[in-house]
């Protein structure tokens, strides 16, 4: 499977919120906490956000459920 490290960045700011390592073609719809090399997000509760304030994706056990349209991802 295809393997790429992204940068996902706020799609309100453009900073960095996370180095991330994804397997597959895929949307992201999903961050794997465990394949997060880099973390720059705050968390609030279940909301995981830039430091902008813009909500990027929940807080899960295991995993950040990434809110559409949130984040750009190159
Ligand atoms: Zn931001």
């Amino acid at each position: 499977m295809r393997r790429r490290t992204l940068d996902i960045r706020c799609s309100e700011c453009g900073k960095l919120i996370f180095k991330y390592v994804k397997y597959g073609d895929g949307n992201l719809v999903k961050c794997h906490k465990d394949r997060i090399l880099k973390d720059h997000s705050e968390k609030e509760n279940r909301d995981v956000k830039c430091n902008c304030g813009n909500v990027i994706g929940k807080d899960r056990p295991h995993i950040i459920k990434m809110k559409g349209h949130a984040v750009t991802v190159e």
